[in-house]
């Protein structure tokens, strides 16, 4: 980012270049972009399909801007998200496309605080940040009642790292660790290997599936043995139909590591996550996978990885979801909630040192009362343009 707009500014003050910025109109693609400003098709085309479909990721209303030469468009920066853009170049009658990171910094943070009202408005009025009073309240939602345990002047600290871009937050903040004292006791909880932990080393998420669509009717139960109608014979049906419109979001049921996304014969593309104790999940037919969710990726519970499609053998727009223990259907509907996870004595030594380390941390923060921190939220729909003086700040910081 830095780079770029740096390049830009040289290209002012060189070719006394125009710098224009607009919002990306509603309805808008790259390609009808690319055929406005005679840029030609091939660009698009030449794509891997990865970055065409990142191109239709970009939002209606966005900032974009286009530096133009003698009414020629020599560099154009699109903002995809909070962690891409899309930045087109031309050098001499070559034009290049790539993706470009955002610029970010992360910084850790914590701070101790009081209850006036409650943990969110309070998280949420001394730091402005929405996001981190989510995950804070989340973290703990099976181990405290906060409505009926937590009285006005009971502590909560919070360690955690956040996204500052031009000295404003933006992304998701991660919680390392936090403290909730009422009555006198405290309970803690610690991030260790994507899922917190009280401090016995006792999960507090606890492994509940979830349906993994809203308002979804189920078409299909599970069964070992089902008459396929598009094949005209029979076959099992290992997991649960449930008929929604194409498009609906499909979330994940637990939280996990995303194994395998793409496409699998008949199944068409399936996303399928690995979560502990050797339970899987599949989500097959999907129209398309939420974007950037991959092998490797870590989800959420709840978190959108796909939506609702046709895709492989399917009479109509379903999902077909698939439960696994140690690579053995089970049927989805019988699972409810499932044993919490215990972590293995190696495991187990190695989050009691992390815990230890969080404790102290902690204790440290409320013994010298780290304030919270406030930051502004930052917005990407809104203009840099306007902003010159965060765009220096930007470039001079590093
Ligand atoms: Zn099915």
């Amino acid at each position: 980012m830095r780079f770029i707009f740096l390049t830009i500014l040289i290209l002012i003050s060189t070719f006394g270049a125009v710098l224009e910025e607009s919002r990306w109109k509603s309805g808008e693609t790259l390609l009808t972009f690319f055929e406005k400003n005679s840029i030609p098709q091939k660009l698009y085309y030449d794509l891997d399909r990865e970055t065409k479909e990142l191109a239709d990721e970009i939002i209606a209303g966005v900032r974009y801007y286009t530096l133009k030469e003698n009414g020629q468009i020599k560099q154009v920066l699109i903002p995809i998200n909070e962690e891409l853009q899309i930045h087109i170049l031309k050098k001499g009658d070559k034009y290049t496309l790539e993706l470009t990171p955002v610029v970010y910094q992360t910084v850790r943070d914590s701070f101790v605080l009081e209850i006036e009202h409650s943990p969110y408005q309070d998280i949420v009025k001394k730091t402005g940040n929405k996001k981190l009073a989510n995950e804070f309240v989340s973290a703990f939602k099976n181990s405290i009642d906060f409505r009926r345990s937590l009285r006005k002047g009971d502590k909560i600290a919070i360690v955690y790292n956040e996204k500052i871009r031009m000295g404003k937050i933006f992304g998701s903040p991660v919680i390392e660790a936090a403290m909730v004292e009422t009555n006198g006791k405290k309970h803690y909880i610690y991030l260790f290997e994507g899922r917190y932990y009280d401090d016995k080393g006792r999960e507090v998420e606890g492994f509940l599936l979830k349906r993994p669509v809203r308002n979804a009717r189920i078409s299909s139960k599970f069964t070992l043995r089902r008459y396929h109608p598009v094949l005209k014979k029979y076959r099992a049906h290992l997991g649960v139909d449930f008929a929604a419109r194409k498009g609906t979001p499909v979330m994940a049921a637990g939280s996990g590591r995303v194994i395998f996304a793409g496409r699998k014969g008949g199944y068409g593309n399936v996303v399928i996550i690995r979560h502990s104790d050797g339970y899987k999940t599949l989500y097959a037919h999907l129209s398309k996978f939420r974007r950037g969710i991959r092998r490797g990726k870590y989800v959420k519970q709840g978190q959108i990885i796909g939506y609702v499609g046709n895709t492989g053998l399917s009479t109509g727009p379903h999902l077909h979801f698939g439960l696994y223990k140690y690579n053995r259907p089970i049927n989805p509907l019988r699972i409810v909630k499932i044993t919490k996870s215990k972590l293995s004595s190696k495991k187990r030594k190695k989050f009691m040192e992390l815990a230890s380390k969080y404790k102290s941390e902690i204790e440290n923060v409320i013994a010298t009362g780290v304030k919270p921190k406030k930051y502004e939220e930052f917005d990407f729909m809104v203009s840099l343009m306007e902003k010159k003086s965060s765009i220096k700040k930007e470039g001079g910081d590093g």
